[in-house]
This record gives C-alpha cells, sequence and structure tokens, in this order.
C-alpha cells in the first residue's frame, strides 16, 4: 500500500477501505507517513468527504491508536457527556453533580481551553488545591464512591487524533462533518464509558453555525456511538450568545455552584442542564425513559443533593469546598471594569460569542497556544443577554482581570461583541 494511491483515490471521489484508513492513522501517528501527505489527504476528505462507514472506520483507527481506559473496576453504568465546544459552557460542572447524585456513575475525562473556548479542566483548577491528574486506583475509587470524577485526558488517549487534530488546524481542514465526528467520537470511545450524552453546539459561537450542519454532525456521532454497541443521545443547543451570565474561570464555577444552589439560577443555564443530566439519569439506567431522568435531575436539584454531590466532590479532589459557597468567590481579581450602555432606550438584539469568549480569553482567562498559563480569576459577566432593556448608564456586562492593560483590551472588545435594536427581537 502507498499514501500517494489513497491521496488519488480520495482526491477522486472514491472511497477508503478500512485497511487504507488503518494504514493511513498508523502510518501517520508513528511518523512514516510526513504532513505534507498526510494534509494532501485531509484536503481530500475534506472536498470529497467520508461516508458513514469511512468515518466509522477512522473512528475506531484513531481509538485504537492509543490507550483505551478499562472502566471495568467501577460498579454501574458509566455514563460520559461531551460538549462540542461554547463559550460560558459550565453544565459538566452542573450536570456531572446532578446525575451522579441520582446513583449515575461519572468517570470523566476533560480537555483544557483552547482559544475562545473555555474547558472543563481549567475551570476545575481555578478551585484552590483540585487536582485534576489522579492516579488510576484514586479515580475509580472516587467514581465508585461519590459517583463522579473528572480528569484531564491524558495524551495517550486516540494518539492519532491529538497529532491530526494539531494538522487540521494549521491546514483549514478542520470544519468537515466526518473528520469532527470521528475526532470526538475516537476519544469518547477511548474513554471506556458505556454511554455518552452530546451536546452539539450551534450558532455563531460553534463550529456548526447553521442547524442542518450540526444535526448532520450529531446525526454522525450517534449513529458511530450505535455502530460501536453505546447508548448514545444527541442535543443540539444553541450558542448564539454564551451560556449563562459567565465566561472565565472560577467565575463560571461560581456560577455553577450558584445554580445548584437554586440562586437565580439564568434559565437557559438551568433548561439545558435538566434536558443533559435528564438524559444522563436515563442512559444511566436510573429512569425508564427521558422524561423520568428530567424529573429526577429536577427533584436531586430542588432537594439540595445535587449541590451536596459538587461540595462533596470537591471536598474529596481538593483541599475544602468552602469556596463554593463564597460569595467573593469569582470576583477577586485585582481590576474590574463595567461596560456602561449610553444611548437611547435599546434591546440587546445580538452578541457576537465569539467576540465574548475572545475578550475573555485576552482578559487572561484563555490561552491561543497549548502551553500558555492563564488567569483563572480573569473572566466577564453578561448583565445583559439578547433581549435585556438597557438605559442610558445600565450595566451590560463586567470584566475582570490580574492584569490592567488586559482588562482594558477586554473591555473595548466586549463593547464590538453587542449588537442593539430598538425594537424587542424574537
Ligand atoms: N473537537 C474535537 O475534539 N475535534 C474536532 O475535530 C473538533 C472539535
Amino acid at each position: 500500500m502507498n499514501i500517494l494511491d489513497l491521496i488519488y483515490k480520495k482526491r477522486d471521489g472514491g472511497k477508503l477501505s478500512r485497511e487504507d484508513i488503518r494504514y493511513f492513522v498508523e502510518g501517520y501517528t508513528e511518523g512514516s507517513i510526513p504532513d505534507y501527505q498526510a494534509s494532501a489527504l485531509l484536503m481530500a476528505i475534506f472536498f470529497e468527504k467520508l461516508d458513514e462507514e469511512e468515518t466509522y472506520e477512522l473512528t475506531m483507527a484513531m481509538r485504537d491508536s492509543g490507550d483505551i481506559a478499562d472502566l471495568s473496576a467501577i460498579s454501574g453504568i458509566k455514563v460520559d457527556k461531551h460538549s462540542t465546544g461554547g463559550v460560558g459552557d459550565k453544565t459538566t460542572l452542573i450536570v456531572a453533580p446532578i446525575a451522579a447524585s441520582a446513583g449515575v456513575k461519572i468517570a470523566k475525562m476533560s480537555g483544557r481551553g483552547l482559544g475562545f473556548t473555555g474547558g472543563t479542566i481549567d475551570k476545575l483548577e481555578a478551585i484552590p488545591g483540585m487536582r485534576t491528574s489522579l492516579e488510576t486506583g484514586e479515580f475509580y475509587e472516587l467514581v465508585n464512591r461519590l459517583g463522579m470524577s473528572v480528569i484531564g485526558q491524558t495524551a495517550h488517549i486516540a494518539a492519532a487524533d491529538k497529532k491530526l487534530y494539531a494538522l487540521r488546524d494549521v491546514t483549514g481542514t478542520v470544519e468537515n462533518t466526518g473528520l469532527i465526528a470521528s475526532s470526538i467520537m475516537s476519544k469518547k470511545l477511548a474513554s471506556g464509558s458505556d454511554s455518552i450524552v452530546l451536546d452539539v453546539k450551534c450558532g455563531n459561537g460553534a463550529f456548526m453555525e447553521h442547524i442542518e450542519e450540526a444535526e448532520e454532525l450529531a446525526r454522525a456521532m450517534v449513529k458511530i456511538g450505535e455502530s460501536a454497541g453505546k447508548r448514545i443521545a444527541a442535543f443540539i443547543t444553541d450558542m448564539n450568545q454564551p451560556l449563562g451570565r459567565a465566561v472565565g474561570n472560577s467565575i463560571e464555577v461560581a456560577e455553577a455552584a450558584s445554580l445548584l444552589r437554586l440562586e437565580e439560577p439564568d434559565p437557559e443555564l438551568l433548561e439545558l442542564s435538566l434536558y443533559l443530566s435528564g438524559a444522563m439519569i436515563f442512559l444511566g439506567g436510573k429512569a425508564s425513559g427521558f422524561h423520568e431522568g428530567r424529573e429526577l435531575a429536577r427533584e436531586k436539584l430542588e432537594s439540595g443533593a445535587a449541590y451536596e454531590k459538587l461540595r462533596e466532590f470537591v471536598s474529596a479532589q481538593g483541599r475544602d469546598a468552602s469556596v463554593l459557597s463564597d460569595p467573593e468567590f469569582g470576583r477577586k481579581a485585582k481590576y474590574s471594569a463595567d461596560y456602561v450602555y449610553h444611548g437611547p432606550d435599546a434591546f440587546v438584539s445580538a452578541i457576537s460569542t465569539r467576540e465574548v469568549g475572545l475578550a475573555s480569553q485576552h482578559a487572561g482567562a484563555g490561552r491561543a497556544r497549548k502551553d500558555e498559563s492563564i488567569d483563572p480569576e480573569a473572566g466577564i459577566y453578561l448583565e445583559a443577554k439578547i433581549g435585556s432593556l438597557l438605559k442610558d448608564g445600565s450595566i451590560a456586562a463586567r470584566v475582570y482581570s490580574n492584569d490592567e492593560g488586559k482588562l482594558r483590551t477586554a473591555l473595548s472588545e466586549l463593547k464590538g461583541a453587542y449588537r442593539f435594536s430598538s425594537s424587542e427581537p424574537e
């Protein structure tokens, strides 16, 4: 077999076999296929697309390129949840405690944020003393005892995807359904859970801006999961504005904790959290249907059991959970500045999610390169969201940072993210 033959085959609209795909994935991972030929094949795939079978084979080849977690030491049905990425998405910190308090087992491996999107591990590390790298034995023990643990995903999971994703990132070949679906699902399948709930983001802050593309991606991932013998469900959810009100790290942990205490929760964040955790409870075998799962999720939230689960998790995997109830947590940065609206009465008609994410990144909450450090206290709080009515002098948003220069940059970027209209938007 020769990589050039595979490039010709795909370029001319042919179908790659299981052997072709394994040859490519194994050769690229071990270094016998160079970047320039892998890039050419990726670009051919980008234009000619992968069919269902090819997408499945690519997923499995990438899954098998690294470690596959064996969660058999954890009793019960293990449920994973994955979001395709967004701004202000702190749902793991909410839905894992809800589902775990209903008896579901969550052995979750999460990632860090990159660019304008955030990552769960950065959020967890904003909690003083939190450990995100555990020995396997302790990870299993925590899941068996508490029902949940969240750790950083190692480089040994789907090693081929790590290398291929970095190449796609610099060759304009990220936005392709088959490539995205196989990349995400290879990691999910290697992470070892029995059931998976997917949150496919759609809108101006997501990979998929249009509902048709988001549906195509959701269906592709569900198909892969089912073919691999998993119970799997996908939701397509809005990313046309940040999720909830907080964007950053400690500030998002504070919002998640306050939602679990039901203190004036953001309605969309609450609704999404109940949908996702309801599906996790159902797929985890603790409810006979999705609606029953959602009712159980609501019960766990309202009884305080889910908040107590978050506290137990933070005490066990970190130092102490008292920060969760500290009203100042998430607002401790040295500098803060308000974005004050000036003008005639107006409704917020749109928010560029990507620009809010970039403003938060530039305040210090995110990184442009994987090796950059972040400021856990940097972030943004959105007082106004789509549909809010602003009067002259109203505060639309607030920026936090430990660096005054970064604060100013973020504040001016944030102002560019808002659009206004004199009539109420739909
Ligand atoms: N997230 C991934 O892990 N892979 C992609 O290709 C896109 C988003």
